[in-house]
């Protein structure tokens, strides 16, 4: 058990009041952690600074002098959540034997981590965090939060009711996530789809710490249609349904025109064309919407940008400071 490598991957944006408490706390737990022999004494803090514009790399830099216990990586621009945490998940695997992930604001609880550690030494390899109960969330946060995930069920993604990206992932399944190259990423989708064995922690979720939201409803509308849009094409077959349906409505609707033609009262009906103008526009519209979104999903891919650049990379840095360090 001794000499299992911990990294706490904690992406930040503009975090700047929450940092001091949450490094607080967080060194807190690996120090508790390490005198428990749940994990050794070399394992690390990882912020990741995601291109914020207030002071949270200078509270990172400084903040990593202090203590061998904390680095920090900084992207060179604000790549978003999503992102930064896979530039911190991927930073972290070379050295690590697991990886946790946690959100800056502390609205997942830090004890929670040693529970994490004691089901990845019973032999799990990924460890999900899931919320007990979201009273602390707002009463719109909370309820567009179950109808995603009951749409997503509906729709076929399997993910984890609940639960964010406050996670533990081994080694092994760390190595195989890396191997999900997409551009659109929505990791707490593609973590079920590795498999292996997993566990779930529960924990009651907590205000956030200071400071504000870094997710505005636009940008939690964008980042469930890309969830939904990256796993599951059944809205593109719910358009040709709904084209088939129209078909059966125009086979009927040819049978009454004819009928109406032959009896000779063919010039009435103003209402009912203007009506199916606007609607069957409508109808096009949205499901030329619909295939475009996917259809701007693949031009997004077949680009292979990176996903994210790093600027500045304290976590090597710290490696080489360890090893001029050793005698201490
Ligand atoms: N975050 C980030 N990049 C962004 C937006 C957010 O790294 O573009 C981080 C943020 O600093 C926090 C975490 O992602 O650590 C979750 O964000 P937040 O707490 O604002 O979201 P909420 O809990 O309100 O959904
Ligand atoms: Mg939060």
């Amino acid at each position: 058990m001794f000499g299992t490598i911990l990294t706490i991957v904690v992406p930040c944006f503009n975090e700047e009041e929450v940092l001091p408490e949450t490094n607080r706390r967080l060194r807190k737990v690996l120090s508790d952690a390490a005198q428990e022999y749940l994990i050794s004494d070399t394992s690390q803090i990882l912020y990741v600074d995601d291109g914020s514009s207030d002071r949270t790399w200078d509270l990172i830099s400084q903040f990593s002098e202090e203590s061998r216990q904390v680095s920090g990586l900084k992207l060179s621009r604000n790549f978003g959540h999503q992102q930064a945490l896979i530039a911190g998940m991927e930073t972290a695997r070379l050295k690590s034997d697991c990886v946790i992930t946690i959100d800056a604001d502390l609205q997942d609880d830090v004890r929670a981590i040693r529970e994490f550690l004691i089901k990845y030494h019973e032999g799990c390899d990924v460890v999900y965090g899931v919320r007990r109960k979201r009273e602390t969330d707002t009463f719109f946060k909370r309820n567009s939060a179950l109808a995603f995930y009951k749409i997503m069920d509906k729709l076929g993604v399997r993910l984890i009711p609940n639960h964010a990206d406050f996670r533990l992932l081994s080694r092994r399944a760390l190595d195989e996530f890396v191997k999900y190259q997409e551009e659109n990423v929505f990791i707490r989708g593609i973590i079920p789809e590795l498999g292996f064995k997993s566990a779930k922690v529960y924990y009651d979720r907590l205000e956030r710490y200071a400071g504000r939201s870094k997710y505005p409803l636009k940008k939690m509308i964008q980042f469930a249609l890309d969830g939904l849009t990256s796993f599951t094409i059944t809205p593109i077959r719910m358009v040709t349904y709904l084209g088939a349906t129209f078909v059966v409505i125009a086979i009927l609707m040819i049978g009454y025109t004819l009928i109406q033609h032959f009896i000779g009262r063919a010039v009435t009906g103003w209402s009912s064309i203007i009506l199916s103008i606007w609607l069957i526009g409508g109808i096009q519209l949205t499901a030329i919407g619909v295939i475009g979104e996917y259809i701007g999903k693949i031009f997004k891919e077949t680009k292979h940008r990176p996903r994210y650049t790093i600027e500045e990379n304290l976590f090597l840095y710290e490696r080489q400071a360890r090893r001029v360090h050793a005698g201490k």
